[in-house]
């Protein structure tokens, strides 16, 4: 029956069409994850520069702090030796020594942190800088990659358009019945394959849908082309 063999022909290539819509419309499933990404990535380098900030800031406060009390300490230190001409007595004038020389340790020890503060500082403003331009690199890199998912969103669409157009016009042309029984048979397979050839090796004929031997009868009837044949296994459609 040479209807048929042009029936399962028309069928394998409205499968091929069906494939590949069942590919884009794959992608475009996983592009809005891929865009949402972008955004995860991008929300994820806003806080690790909000966090930063936030110690830079502290670290900026804490020095400000200690160059006030640095401030103070020499102030105090001024005011005490200008007392040192003042006093009477030989006592009075040790302890006012003594009062200046501990002022002047902790002015001392003062300036150590705040030199250590310093160099902090300066390592977080270096910090800072590359903390910005990973920003600034990754808003490019994200936009540039958004407009090409975007972009790639639209191709997909209109090849989408094409092939639902070829597949209409391949429908029309098919028998009713087959077209029917590949439907419901395409339904049920997760790889979207309905109708698929037979493969031989030296044991005999394959389903190359399942992989399970097709008994002699079946190949018989398959080689005939008189009626339809499915897989005794998974209830594909086959064809030579
Ligand atoms: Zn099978």
């Amino acid at each position: 029956m040479s209807v048929l063999k042009e029936e399962l022909e028309k069928l394998l290539e409205l499968q091929t069409l069906d494939i590949k819509l069942l590919e884009i419309n794959a992608q475009l499933k996983q592009i809005p994850d891929q865009i949402k990404m972008l955004e995860k990535e991008d929300a994820l380098l806003k806080k690790e520069l909000e966090e930063f900030d936030k110690t830079f800031t502290h670290l900026k406060v804490e020095r400000r702090q200690k160059d006030s009390e640095l401030k103070a300490i020499e102030q105090q230190i001024e005011t005490l030796q200008s007392r040192l001409y003042e006093v009477k007595t030989n006592k009075e004038y040790q302890a006012l020594q003594k009062e200046i020389e501990n002022l002047k340790e902790k002015k001392s020890s003062h300036e150590d942190e705040i030199i250590l503060l310093m160099e902090k500082e300066e390592q977080f403003r270096e910090k800072e800088k590359q903390l910005q331009e990973k920003a600034e690199e990754y808003k490019k890199e994200k936009a540039k990659k958004q407009t090409e998912l975007e972009n790639a969103i639209n191709q997909l669409k209109e090849t989408r358009n094409l092939l639902e157009q070829q597949r209409q016009a391949y429908v029309s042309r098919i028998d009713g019945v087959i077209l029917e029984l590949y439907t419901r048979v395409r339904k049920a397979k997760k790889d979207g394959i309905a109708i698929c050839k037979i493969t031989k090796d030296s044991n005999g004929n394959i389903c190359s849908g399942c992989y399970v031997y097709i008994p002699g009868h079946l190949t018989e009837k398959i080689k005939r082309k008189s009626e339809i044949v499915q897989c005794e296994n998974c209830g594909r459609i086959l064809t030579e």
